[in-house]
């Protein structure tokens, strides 16, 4: 297992080099451990991995352990050491991706291994997905080919950092770009141009008061509107006629995505009512669903039985866990490290984690099947 997470480390699956050398070390561990596993590749550099043990027909109750494969990039100058030469060091593996999430990969790679010979009734898909830290590429394509493939699905656990506590919500994102646009001419006559800085203003101006409609949630809180990025503007001397800003929300389960981009097209189609000059277009940058499975679901008890845990709650990031929703299955987030070491220099994890998790595993999966 440890060794397996440094080959994965050393393979430095970086969205610059994508995840197809990645695939090759996982793909090659199944292989030499003797369990079917398929790399699925595109695009050059990316690839998705997927295994599965246990009965091979589409009607089996189907378990799902959901990784993914791609790391964020790592700036070499801020840490100890080489982000991409694991290190193990008292007792943790350091390198860019060990706890977000190549160690809970290869909890769950290992559990494969440890059941693979063993009767179980259903069977368990593994799926390690690309592209999990940009747009989700890997996990969509993986729903796309094993959505008829997977009749009877019980549960999916996301293997992401959680210190092993069991979460079963998270909010959504939805980031947009909105664009206003004028008319460019030389600084010193701004009354022959359109000042494209000026229009977003008014729009900022409005969108200070802007309440997205929700109900508070009980693990959740409420959703959030933050504008976090602005561009406009070429010289001093230039009247601009272009700028954007960016704007991260975060979503409550049951918040429309939809609704609120079309809320956000009335005000400012509400502005281009007092203003022909104002124009504007909105884009998405990114949108993720939000998560939650209800804490009375069979799959959630069981889990929480299997592990002794009895207290559910909810992660403060985002997963690839709506996507695999769409199978029509329940998600809950489970996996060893600490999650407030993601994305930063020196990320590690405590090898006790990784074996701990990965007996906590076996044991959900003896549980259900
Ligand atoms: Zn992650």
């Amino acid at each position: 297992m440890k060794e397996l997470l440094q080959h994965l480390i050393r393979s430095a699956p970086i969205l610059e080099n994508g995840e197809l050398r990645a695939g090759e070390v996982l793909a090659d561990f199944f292989d030499r451990n003797g369990i079917e596993a398929s790399l699925d590749h595109w695009d050059l550099t990316r690839a998705n991995v997927t295994a599965s043990i246990g009965r091979k027909d589409e009607n089996a109750p189907t378990l799902l352990f959901g990784a993914h494969l791609d790391v964020v990039p790592a700036a070499k100058e801020r840490w100890q050491t080489d982000p991409f030469c694991p290190v193990e060091m008292e007792g943790r593996v350091i390198g860019r991706g060990a706890v977000d999430m190549l160690g809970g990969l290869c909890s769950a790679a290992a559990t494969m291994v440890d059941l693979s010979n063993q009767p179980l009734n259903g069977r368990v898909i593994f799926a390690a997905t690309a592209g999990e830290e940009t747009d989700s590429c890997g996990v969509k394509r993986f729903v796309e080919q094993f959505r008829s493939q997977i009749k009877n699905p019980i549960g999916t656990i996301i293997v992401e950092p959680t210190g092993m506590k069991i979460l079963r919500a998270h909010r959504g994102i939805l980031w947009l770009n909105v664009e206003t646009f004028g008319k460019t001419a030389h600084g010193s006559t701004p009354q022959a141009g359109i000042n494209a800085i000026l229009k977003m203003n008014a729009l900022l101006n409005r969108l200070q008061d802007w309440q997205i409609p929700h109900t508070l949630h009980t693990l959740l809180g409420g959703c959030s509107m933050s504008i976090n990025r602005i561009t406009g503007g070429s010289a001093t001397n230039i009247v601009p006629d272009h700028c954007s800003a960016e704007i991260d929300i975060r979503t409550l389960p049951g918040q429309d995505h939809s609704e609120i981009i079309n809320d956000l097209q009335d005000i400012c189609d509400n502005l281009g009512k007092t203003d022909p000059d104002f124009k504007t277009q909105i884009s998405i940058i990114r949108t993720v669903d939000a998560l939650e499975t209800p804490a009375e679901k069979p799959f959630v008890k069981a889990v929480c039985q299997a592990t002794g845990i009895t207290e559910t709650q909810a992660a403060g990031f985002t997963t690839d866990g709506p996507y695999f929703e769409k199978l029509n299955v329940p998600v809950l987030i489970f996996g060893p490290g600490d999650g407030s070491l993601c994305h930063k220099p020196d990320e590690y994890i405590e090898i006790d984690a990784l074996e701990q998790a990965r007996q906590m595993y076996n044991r959900i999966v003896r549980q259900i099947l």
